[in-house]
């Protein structure tokens, strides 16, 4: 079952990568599979390969890609082939790949592998609606198989948008192999007809990687478990196209506290979150290498070094690891205090905050409010500090009930979680249009954030201040101005989930 036995006795070169979509923050569980990945490589002596999964173009910014490098960059994950460091097997970012992926596409449907389906999104739509009205499964009918020959070269002649989809068995069950679950059963029937080639000419994630994974030479597939039923879609691509297979890994999903899947709503799951909190990043590291993974001796604080000298991917059980984040300052804590001379402690902290890059921006802001520098503790502190010191008598409003307060802070709180581009100018209209859509003034609704946020009633623009503080603090902080204020029971996060968006202008 395990591969990993075979690579030391036929000394296979392995490598293994790494394969974000820059569509947003950089995600903790991003690290964490990177990290397992790296280490994998590393004990076989093989090479580890960052590549960019940027084919939805919609979603996709050269913002989020450039920090999820330099996220993993901090935090010492070095790769061997990416975008920015070159490779024999580039281009290493997707977008500049598409003539490749069309190709493969083209060649399933020569093969007999894929067909051509046209029809429109509106068609598609009645489909599902059909389906849903007479309580059969959802999902596409194979419409597209039924096609004659001739109809489908007059339509492409006529130069009618169409997409690529995957021919999948209709019965029967597809055994998918993993290094670490041994075999995994699952049904054709759960298995639908993949797009591979949009009807913009992208390929979808499933053909992409593929392809990629086979021409990059990737030996060893490790990731999230949420991939887990993707694997006979890909499985089929391999067979199809007349490849072998990597040997598959799914990790498990890191959790929330309460178990659930580790999510943005109820935790910090950006890495710049933990930078910006003062985590050392061999800290953050070290934390990471404990989801589901222990030394062999079980000692908790060890450094990525030791970790790569006794590394074994068969130690990674697959309970549900819980990222917790007092663990995790139990660990930081840990490293602070045994790990740095007192000149290291002071380069950290000057690297972590008391820098030019993090100061600078702030002294357009501070410098009308401020008459000497003792001044800027008092005033813009807050940027430094983590969790604030509140109390629900610092949310009295003369316009507003607590009860509202709340709301407001939980409101606000969910809208701000879809914010893309995380700038000044954005998160006020975002708020300003929640605020209308709530009835209530902006400005009210704006001085209960000023306080979560700020810890004052006076200082730095609040919107000026969540700008800099960036999405996952200021999220953090208004999750806490709710907790304050006396949290949200689960019957009320439903409805005030309902009302939120029903909300017009959602
Ligand atoms: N682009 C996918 C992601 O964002 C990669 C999944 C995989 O590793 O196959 O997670």
């Amino acid at each position: 079952m395990c591969n990993h036995q075979s690579i030391e006795n036929n000394s296979m070169n392995v490598r293994t990568r790494i394969a974000p979509s820059p569509t947003g923050d950089p995600h903790v569980g991003t690290a964490y599979v990177a990290l397992f990945n790296l280490a994998f490589a590393r004990r076989h002596g093989g090479q580890f390969i960052l590549r960019i999964e940027d084919t939805d173009q919609v979603r996709s910014t050269p913002e989020s890609e450039q920090a999820i490098l330099q996220s993993l960059r901090w935090l010492g994950l070095e790769w061997d082939e990416g975008p920015d460091v070159s490779g024999p097997y580039g281009p290493y970012r997707q977008s500049e790949r598409c003539d490749i992926y069309r190709q493969y596409a083209l060649q399933l449907v020569e093969s007999g592998h894929a067909f051509y389906c046209f029809a429109t999104p509106a068609e598609l739509n009645e489909l599902r609606c059909y389906q849903a009205q007479n309580n059969l499964p959802i999902g596409y009918d194979g419409r597209g198989l039924q096609l004659e020959q001739t109809e489908i070269k007059r339509r492409l002649a006529a130069g009618e948008p169409y997409v690529i989809r995957l021919k999948v068995p209709v019965s029967g069950t597809c055994m998918v192999e993993d290094m670490l679950r041994g075999s995994i059963a699952i049904d054709w029937s759960q298995v639908d007809m993949q797009v591979l080639l949009k009807a913009d000419g992208m390929p979808t994630y499933h053909l992409a990687n593929v392809v990629d994974d086979h021409l990059m030479g990737i030996t060893h597939v490790i990731r999230g478990e949420e991939w887990i039923n993707s694997a006979p879609k890909h499985m089929l691509l391999y067979q199809y196209l007349g490849w072998q297979m990597p040997a598959l890994c799914h990790l498990p999903l890191l959790r929330n506290p309460d178990k659930s899947k580790l999510s943005k709503r109820k935790n910090p799951t950006g890495i710049l979150y933990y930078q910006r909190m003062g985590y050392l990043p061999e800290a953050l590291l070290n934390y990471l290498a404990r989801m589901g993974w222990s030394m062999p001796d079980e000692q908790e604080k060890f450094s990525l070094k030791d970790m790569l000298a006794v590394f074994d991917l068969q130690r990674v059980s697959l309970g549900g690891p819980i990222f917790d984040q007092q663990k995790l300052s139990w660990l930081n804590g840990l490293w602070l205090r045994e790990e740095l001379t007192d000149a290291q402690y002071v380069q950290r902290v000057q690297d972590w905050a008391l820098n030019t890059d993090y100061l600078a921006p702030l002294v357009p802001l501070i410098r009308p409010r401020v008459d000497k520098f003792s001044d800027i503790v008092p005033l813009a502190g807050f940027f430094l500090a983590g969790t604030l010191e509140l109390s629900s008598a610092d949310f009295v409003h003369k316009h507003l009930q607590p009860d509202q307060v709340r709301k407001v802070l939980q409101l606000s709180l969910w809208r701000l979680e879809s914010v893309r581009h995380w700038h000044k100018d954005r998160i006020f209209a975002v708020l300003n249009q929640l605020a209308q859509a709530m009835q209530i003034k902006p400005r009210d609704l704006f001085a209960s954030l000023f306080i979560a946020i700020t810890g004052s009633t006076n200082s730095v623009s609040v919107f000026d201040a969540m700008a800099h503080l960036g999405p996952d603090i200021s999220r953090a902080r208004l999750r806490h101005g709710v907790n304050v204020l006396g949290g949200l029971s689960n019957k009320e996060a439903k409805r005030w989930d309902k009302e939120y968006r029903q909300l017009a202008m959602l």
